[in-house]
């Protein structure tokens, strides 16, 4: 079986390390902090002190890091991945970052016999959680056959969607339809909530018709519930917001909807709410419609 290596143990992180730790793969894992690391000591992985160290003890190494500059730091930079790397080794990014930036790392790891796939995903952390994540995968199709039987350890709807970068065009467009149904659904039930009605049997019965989305199911409940525990963080989201909004420009296409959720976005970080889950959205429209 292939060694892999995983690095950034965060919300998403942990949970597919563990996945793959069930599939039985050799795994050795880096953390920047430390205690994520020993939970997964004790399940079985082994412990590296750097990116770099990863890279000499696996045949894949995997990350799931913020943004962009992380994976820039922990793939290309001083104790990064390629400064342990051999030639074939396969490096699969798993974080959302910008298309340039996954376009950037391919190239300058290809110099050096490396393989490198952008391969995000969605499906949230209870995805992440039962290894029914949907990924997304950019850069050479060998590498993309290569790095199957992995990701099926992670998730269920792999798609092959062609040259590096493609993978992460395609999580951009995943973010805005994320972000405005998010929005959607905040909006409906404040309505409903202001009309006086009963919210959860509100969202029952769109459950059954078309609004129904797993949206309206999960984060309904959170916005039901009152409960922003992350799940996906506001300030995360917030961060692929620029990435859509970045990507629309190059491309000369207008994103009305992604410009002006992302605008609520930026007054609920003002309001420093950006640890909380993005259904947080939800109470900027209580706020403004006068129900807190
Ligand atoms: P998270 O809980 O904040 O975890 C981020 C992880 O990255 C942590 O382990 C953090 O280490 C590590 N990290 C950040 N910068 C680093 C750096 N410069 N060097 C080394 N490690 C670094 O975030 P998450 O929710 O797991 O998200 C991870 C990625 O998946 C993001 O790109 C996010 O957009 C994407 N994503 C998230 C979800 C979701 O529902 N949560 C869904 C799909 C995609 P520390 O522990 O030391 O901070």
């Amino acid at each position: 079986m292939q060694r892999i290596g995983f690095i950034g143990l965060g919300i998403m992180g942990k949970p597919m390390a563990q996945n793959l730790l069930k599939a039985g793969y050799p795994l050795v894992v880096y953390n920047r902090s430390r205690p994520a690391m020993d939970e997964l000591t004790t399940e079985g992985a082994r412990l590296a002190d750097s990116p770099k160290a990863i890279a000499e003890q696996s045949d894949v190494v995997i990350s799931c890091v913020s943004d962009s500059p992380d994976v820039e730091a922990v793939a290309l930079g001083s104790d990064g991945i390629i400064e342990g790397a051999k030639p074939g080794l396969l490096y699969i990014d798993m974080s959302t970052i910008a298309p340039a930036t996954a376009r950037k790392v391919y190239t300058t790891l290809k110099a050096t016999g490396v393989e490198a796939l952008d391969a995000p995903v969605s499906g949230g952390d209870i995805g992440a959680q039962q290894g029914t994540l949907s990924i997304m995968v950019g850069g050479d199709e060998a590498a993309f056959q290569r790095s199957l039987p992995i990701l099926q350890a992670m998730g269920k709807n792999i798609v092959y969607i062609g040259e590096a970068g493609a993978g992460q065009v395609t999580k951009a467009c995943n973010q805005i339809i994320v972000a405005l149904t998010v929005q959607a659904v905040a909006e409906a039930l404040t309505l409903a909530k202001k009309a006086g009605v009963d919210v959860a049997k509100v969202r029952e019965a769109l459950m059954g018709g078309f609004a129904q989305s797993r949206i309206l199911d999960i984060h309904g409940k959170r916005i039901l519930e009152g409960d922003f525990q992350p799940g996906f963080k506001l300030n995360l989201h917030r961060k692929d917001m620029n990435i859509v909004l970045q990507t629309g420009r190059e491309m000369g296409v207008p994103l009305f909807g992604s410009a002006q959720v992302t605008s609520m976005m930026d007054a609920l970080l003002a309001q420093d709410k950006g640890e909380l889950d993005n259904s947080a959205i939800a109470t900027l429209y209580e706020l403004l419609s006068g129900l807190t």
